[in-house]
């Protein structure tokens, strides 16, 4: 490599002010350290994202730096904890000194605003595969799980659905719309919702966050919960892009099954809803049963964990 992996990290890496106040020992030794505070515990996430598999070949190096952050911070956003430190795992071609800075840019653009610290990682040469692990906290016992939805919650979600699919379709030449940036905006720079997901963690039942899509995820809920879910189609949040996208295509499943939004989906108690200090559309409600149904137009349509109708093509 042109430059030493050691300069490569102390260039592009290595933050010159750490911000956060768990960070004892940052990048440079053979391990980070991090003090974890009396009555916490830690939320620990992981993802990665190989080229051509989870992103475009020749995508902005900056819209990636942003994107890998915002996944993992949007995993410990549905968990109700406060992001605080993150390990990245680097797999390059070749040592490319722009995509680098570029890279670097978009994962401390977004760090920063939550005053988390990269703390440690490893490089090595390979086909482009970046992975990122994200370590938050948690007051002991106190989290937003899955498993914990009840008959009779209203389920909700933060932001509008659909709008990150949208913006897959426009960037693969697919479909041409008159709202193309904002969908764009929405694929390739998804915002955790850090916030919500705080508030949510003392108020919810249940929640996760829409990775795979609606229903996809809501299934989760319904399957680790022991519940079933019914959504009132008329009721999804939409932007005028996806409504647009959906006027002009007859694709009205876009929302119920398009994945990356990072959007949050919740379950909690009716009463509940009056101290939710944050944006946020209900959608439907949890029942007994199991599964995900979609009422559209009052009439019921039974759907598959895709969230496809039953005995569709
Ligand atoms: P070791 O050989 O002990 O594993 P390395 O030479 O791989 O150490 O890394 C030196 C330091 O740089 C360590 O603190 C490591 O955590 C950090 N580091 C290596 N790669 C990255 C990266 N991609 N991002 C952030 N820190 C990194
Ligand atoms: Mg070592």
């Amino acid at each position: 490599m042109a430059l030493s992996e050691f300069n490569l990290i102390d260039r592009y890496f290595k933050q010159a002010q750490l911000t956060n106040a768990q960070t004892r020992l940052g990048i440079g030794d053979d391990c980070a350290i991090y003090a974890v505070p009396e009555g916490f515990e830690l939320a620990l996430t992981m993802d990665t994202m190989v080229e051509g598999v989870h992103f475009l070949p020749g995508c902005a190096a900056e819209a990636l730096g942003h994107k890998l952050l915002a996944v993992n911070l949007s995993d410990l956003a549905s968990m109700g904890a406060e992001p605080s430190a993150v390990l990245l795992a680097l797999t390059l071609p070749a040592v490319d000194e722009a995509w680098l800075a570029d890279f670097a840019q978009g994962l401390f653009g977004l760090a920063q605003r939550y005053q988390v610290d990269l703390i440690g990682g490893d490089t090595t040469r390979g086909p482009l595969t970046l992975t990122l692990q994200a370590i938050g906290l948690l007051p002991c016992g106190r989290n937003l799980r899955r498993s914990a939805a009840q008959v009779g919650d209203v389920i909700c979600v933060t932001g509008t659905l659909g709008d990150a699919g949208l913006g897959l379709k426009i960037a693969q030449g697919d479909f041409a719309s008159p709202y193309a940036e904002t969908a764009l905006a929405q694929f390739y720079r998804p915002e955790p919702q850090i916030a919500a997901g705080l508030v949510l963690r003392d108020l919810a039942h249940a929640g996760i966050d829409i990775s795979d899509g609606l229903v996809a995820d809501l299934w989760h809920i319904t399957e680790n919960s022991a519940v079933a879910a019914e959504i009132n189609y008329e009721a999804l949040p939409l932007s005028r892009a996806v409504k647009h996208y959906i006027a002009t295509t007859g694709d009205w499943s876009l929302p119920l099954v398009a994945g990356d939004d990072y959007q949050l989906c919740f379950t909690l108690s009716p009463e509940k809803l009056v101290d939710l200090d944050f944006a946020y559309t209900a959608i439907g409600k949890i029942t007994s049963g199991t599964g995900v149904a979609v009422y559209k137009h009052g009439v019921i349509q039974q759907l598959n964990r895709r969230g496809y109708e039953h005995f569709s093509a």
